[in-house]
């Protein structure tokens, strides 16, 4: 499955958030396959609808869907000097889908700043740097060999040459590569390059219990709004100690807890939910009277592949999908009166599942 890496300088709440995704995690009765990586904390994905579901349906069981994040472990500066646990560092980034960037926005004079004092921008811009410097090298490493392989006026070569071209200056300016954008044809170079600074990022400002009830004039979660803006990355705003504190309670509890503090959501549902999107996943359900069940799928999956997540053979076998919006079930509260409605659609190989379908697959064994 796809992965999101928490990634930041020492002492940011990294560990702390990290508490919080373990504590929180998904109950391992449901998933008898999770990675048992004490690096990896599984998280269910919470979704309104599927409680909807559930309440219409009143299934024997529901299952949510599960969404991981990664630990990301090693010493962050000089890193990409390549030393032993830097090189961890980068190594442990690489194998990631996307990066949750753990931010200190909180001032608490008895924990020590690695810096010396609280700023951001430049907690950011260390990480950051280390990561374009080491795909700096990956660039040039690649431009020395196709360089030499262009001169022989190699199609391929000299059009790769040309991606690595545009990418290079973006790189030495120390800028990340996920701001370029590039053709269809291009990516499939940026691609095999496995860059670091091209996976999706989303920052994770860590504020205090004080700070947490308003952050729309936070001055310091403002530097990171601004400076997330220029990127086009999101900002999630999170109490790390908070999260943990309410990673335990039944949902009751938490509620009460979080009306008490001011806030309105979780802050850790929301960074599940965002990391979600970040990574163009999308969910979709099957709804029977055994079993209401959450589905993971990457946007832009076609039914086929959607029922192969299931099961090898509904792949396979496919014939046809009967497929209900969740607006539709919703309004209509049931299966039956959303078909009697013509609300229930019937599904062929090219059709592209979209979030928040109620599918039933058809398939020959
Ligand atoms: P890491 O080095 O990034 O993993 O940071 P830790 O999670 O170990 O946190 C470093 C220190 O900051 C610990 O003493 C935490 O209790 C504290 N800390 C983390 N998150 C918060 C927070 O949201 N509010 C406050 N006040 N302290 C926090």
């Amino acid at each position: 499955p796809l992965t999101a890496g928490i990634v930041g300088l020492p002492n940011v709440g990294k560990s702390t958030l990290f508490n919080a995704i373990t504590k929180a995690g998904a109950e391992a009765a449901n998933y008898p396959f999770a990675t048992i990586d004490p690096n990896v904390g599984v998280v269910e994905v919470p979704d309104y609808r599927l409680t909807r579901l559930t309440e219409l349906v009143s299934p024997k069981k529901t299952v949510p869907t599960t969404f991981e994040f990664t630990d990301i472990a090693g010493i962050v500066k000089g890193a990409s000097k390549g030393e032993g646990l830097g090189n961890k560092f980068l190594a442990n980034i690489r194998q990631v889908d996307a990066i949750c960037h753990v931010v200190r926005c909180f001032e608490d004079d008895n924990i020590i700043h690695v810096e010396g004092k609280v700023d951001p921008i430049s907690d950011i811009e260390t990480i950051n740097l280390e990561l374009v410097l080491a795909d700096l090298e990956s660039v040039e490493k690649r431009y020395t060999r196709v360089s030499k392989v262009a001169r022989t006026k190699d199609k391929e070569a000299v059009a790769e040459l040309a991606v690595l071209d545009k990418i290079k200056p973006v790189l030495e300016a120390g800028k990340s590569a996920r701001s370029i954008e590039f053709t269809e044809d291009e990516e499939k170079t940026v691609k095999s390059l496995f860059l670091l600074t091209t996976k999706p990022v989303l920052y994770v400002a860590n504020v205090s219990e004080d700070q947490v009830a308003d952050t729309e004039n936070d001055e310091l979660v403002n530097q990171v709004r601004k400076f997330a803006a220029e990127e086009n990355a999101e900002v999630n705003v999170i109490c790390a100690r908070i999260e943990e504190e309410i990673a335990e309670l039944e949902d009751e509890e938490k509620e009460l807890f979080l009306e008490e503090l001011g806030i309105e959501e979780s802050g850790l549902d929301k960074l599940i939910r965002s990391a979600y999107n970040l990574l163009g996943l999308g969910t979709y359900f099957t709804a029977g009277v055994q079993e209401v069940r959450a589905w993971t799928f990457k946007k832009g999956m076609k039914a086929p592949q959607t029922a192969g997540i299931i099961h090898s053979d509904f792949e396979r076998g496919f014939i046809r999908a009967e497929t209900i919006s969740y607006e539709d079930f919703d309004k209509y509260e049931s299966e039956h009166a959303a078909k009697e409605a013509g609300r229930m659609r019937s599904e062929g190989k090219e059709y592209v599942v979209k979030d928040g379908d109620i599918m039933l697959f058809r398939f020959n064994v």
